[in-house]
């Protein structure tokens, strides 16, 4: 799915900004649709299937958070991305969202440009991740210069391998595997958990930083997304405004 005719559901209850995100998104091509209700918005998200879903945390009936775990908790919605959008200052709602399976989130007042960005972000990473993966056990990441060998449980940059603990190979691995989506500390735990550790919040912090220093030049790699979590993102070739 590209972003030309894209099918992009709006629930937000303030017409302005509703508007104002539907005005941008017929500028690039997309065909939105608005919807003011979190509960009309679930009825409409079964019948017509929008290609990705522009939702507004805070709705009169039923929140944004709601809308998103129902949606994800079916297995007929549960594949179409989630762009959250929430207030500034609001970082525990973002973490439940992220942990419930919403894509990406901005923050209001958001600019019309980063939104647009992250739609098709969105929408693109959505496209590769359902193509099939090739069946490899190396990852190679960031133009050559990372790689991940699954078998072996080792990592190279550019070309040297980096001596990396278990638990620091589980999180490269997680966050890479899906780059640009923000991972929560919760999420990365529960990801490396009974492999070899047992984690809290805060040594995952203590674990990615060891993780970067051995990753030298391409420390910039695992990127800190403040008050969420992390991600794994290629600078060379990001997007992201
Ligand atoms: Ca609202």
């Amino acid at each position: 799915m590209t972003t030309a005719n894209a099918i992009v559901l709006i629930v937000e209850d303030e017409p302005e900004i509703a508007e104002l995100i539907e005005f941008h998104a017929e500028r690039a091509g997309m065909r939105p649709r608005i919807i003011h209700s979190g509960k009309l918005a679930l009825e409409l998200i079964r019948r017509e299937k929008p290609d990705v879903i522009v939702l507004d945390l805070m709705l009169p009936d039923l929140d944004g958070l709601a809308v998103c775990r129902k949606l994800k908790q079916s297995e007929e919605t549960r594949s179409i991305p989630i762009l959250m959008v929430t207030a500034k200052g609001e970082e525990s709602d973002i973490v439940a969202g992220i942990e419930l399976g919403a894509d990406d989130y901005v923050t209001k007042p958001f600019s019309p440009r980063v939104l647009m960005a992250r739609i098709s972000n969105v929408l693109r990473r959505t496209n590769a991740a359902n193509e099939p993966s090739p069946t490899t056990d190396r990852m190679i990441l960031l133009g050559g210069k990372l790689v991940i060998d699954l078998d072996r449980h080792t990592v190279t940059v550019d070309g040297v391998k980096a001596e990396l603990t278990l638990t620091e190979f589980g999180i490269l691995h997680y966050l890479a595997g899906r780059p640009g989506f923000v991972r929560t500390r919760d999420q990365i735990i529960s990801s490396v958990h009974g492999k070899n550790t047992v984690l809290s919040s805060r040594t995952v912090d203590v674990h990615v930083t060891a993780l970067r220093r051995k990753l030298d030049t391409l420390a910039d790699c695992v990127e800190t997304v403040r008050g969420v979590g992390y991600r794994f993102t290629d600078s060379s070739q990001s997007d992201d405004v």
